[in-house]
């Protein structure tokens, strides 16, 4: 019988168990695909305790995920903070009254929602995406957050893109970003 420690501090590599897949889905793409980490159940714990832990103390009110990756860590994320999880959906998806977003992708253009009542006002938010590129699903995510009068505590992924300089943009914005993984250079 042996116990698996994982001492976060000391570094478990959760970037070993994220699968590169090229020309996806798109050429010229380079995907981090983050399903082999959330398969091993050692780095999907690694993964959402080091994504949570500066957040432990931090007043967060709701912990909000973009569709759908943001879903799987998010509410994993609420559940171990001991707080409600708000869905942010791409459009159509979610059924009461909602307020929109258009924003720009990486690879094209979408819209993403949220219930126009889920948050209140001063409501401190945590959001939550696996991945990072360019900012814009991000963005667009903050100010929906904001403009249902949320204040964004900080936004935490899983990965982040720097030479496209989404985590830049949202710092510029006075936005707290936390990432665990960076792929720089490709
Ligand atoms: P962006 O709006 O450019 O920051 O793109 C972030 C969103 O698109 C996230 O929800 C990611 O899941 C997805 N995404 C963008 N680029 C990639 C990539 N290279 N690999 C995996 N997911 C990506």
């Amino acid at each position: 019988y042996r116990i698996c420690l994982m001492d976060l501090r000391n570094g478990f590599d959760i970037r070993r168990h994220i699968r590169t897949i090229h020309d996806y889905p798109k050429p010229g793409i380079t995907f981090r695909d983050i399903t082999t980490l959330l398969a091993n159940k050692h780095a999907f714990r690694a993964a959402v305790d080091e994504l949570m832990w500066p957040f432990l103390s931090a007043g967060v009110d709701y912990v909000v995920g973009i569709e759908a990756r943001g879903f799987i860590l998010g509410g994993a994320i609420a559940h171990e903070l001991g707080l409600g999880f708000l869905p942010i959906r791409k459009k159509g998806k979610l059924p009461g009254k909602v307020i929109g977003r258009d924003y720009q992708l990486e690879y094209g253009i979408d819209t993403i929602e949220i219930h126009a009542d889920a948050i209140s006002k001063g409501d401190k938010i945590l959001l939550i995406d696996d991945l990072i590129a360019t900012g814009g699903t991000a963005e667009a995510a903050i100010d929906l957050i904001q403009d249902s009068g949320g204040d964004v505590v900080a936004a935490a992924f899983v990965v982040s893109l720097p030479d496209l300089g989404g985590a830049q943009k949202l710092i510029d914005k006075n936005v707290k970003v936390h990432r665990l993984v960076d792929y720089a250079g490709d």
